[in-house]
């Protein structure tokens, strides 16, 4: 088991990609915080857990508000006594078009996916400084480095956000013995892509060399070497796992 011993909070862990993490996370021994705007999810998925001899935490937490994500850390420390490891998973979609974009849903978006990773970042690096060690990792995604297939500009610019975060982090926590790395999906098939067009996501199948859109699990396993002893090395670093729609 690659973490055994490890406590993680993943956010945006009720379902999709989240999910899958906290699963592979559970099965490679780590205790788990499952973080979600749902509390209910967030619950059911604990539950699931539980069946797997994780030691799984649900809590309600909303990563856009400063409040509920200083909580959740809090919580996180009074019940598990320390934080290895933070996934900035949760993440909202958004296919609008500049034209029709409005304030708001320019907000909302960036609220969520870019000023969230910020806001969990900052409450659980504390703590990590503290212990000298830990490891972050932030979803980011293709649309970061194409502008957006589908995917709205301020979907784009929030996740093209995320991945220059990433960097600033690593650099910052470095000497803390803190690595942050981001991974880029490309399609994967859950709740958020399921009802894009069918047109779209044929158009998409077209491009992508291996043929296929990505299952949850397999950003899971990226995400799970990212946060092991096997990529200690690595800081910094954007993996692709998009079935090589865009190589560099
Ligand atoms: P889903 O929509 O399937 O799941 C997202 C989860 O995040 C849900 O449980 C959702 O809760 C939760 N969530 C939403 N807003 C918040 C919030 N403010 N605070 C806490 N939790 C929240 O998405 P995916 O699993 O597909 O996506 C996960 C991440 O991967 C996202 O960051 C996404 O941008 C990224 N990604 C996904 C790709 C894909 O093709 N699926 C491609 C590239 C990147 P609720 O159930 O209440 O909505």
């Amino acid at each position: 088991m690659k973490l055994r011993d490890k406590v993680a909070i993943v956010t945006g862990a009720g379902r999709g990609i989240g999910k899958a993490i906290v699963v592979a996370f559970a099965r490679e021994g780590a205790d788990v915080v499952v973080a979600d705007i749902d509390a209910q999810s967030a619950k059911e998925t604990a539950n699931e857990l539980r069946t797997m001899r994780c030691e799984a935490l649900p809590i309600k937490a909303d990563v856009s508000d400063s409040t509920e994500v200083i909580e959740m850390v809090e919580t996180a420390i009074k019940v598990f006594k320390k934080i290895d490891i933070l996934v900035n998973n949760a993440g909202i979609f958004s296919s609008v078009s500049l034209d029709s974009m409005t304030e708001d849903e320019w907000d909302r978006v960036m609220n969520v996916n870019l000023k969230g990773a910020f806001l969990c970042s900052q409450a659980a690096m504390k703590y990590m400084k503290k212990q000298r060690s830990g490891k972050i990792v932030n979803i980011g995604s293709l649309a970061a480095e194409v502008g957006g297939i589908f995917a709205g500009a301020n979907y784009a610019a929030s996740k093209a956000g995320v991945i220059c975060l990433t960097k600033s982090l690593a650099k910052q926590l470095a000497p803390y013995g803190i690595n942050v790395n981001a991974v880029a999906p490309g399609v994967i098939e859950t709740d958020m892509t399921k009802n894009w067009p069918k047109e779209v996501k044929e158009s998409l199948l077209k491009q992508i060399p291996l043929n296929r859109f990505g299952t949850p699990e397999e950003v899971a396993e990226t995400v799970v070497f990212l946060v092991s002893d096997g990529a200690n090395y690595i800081t910094g670093a954007t993996i692709d796992v998009n079935g090589g729609i865009r190589m560099d």
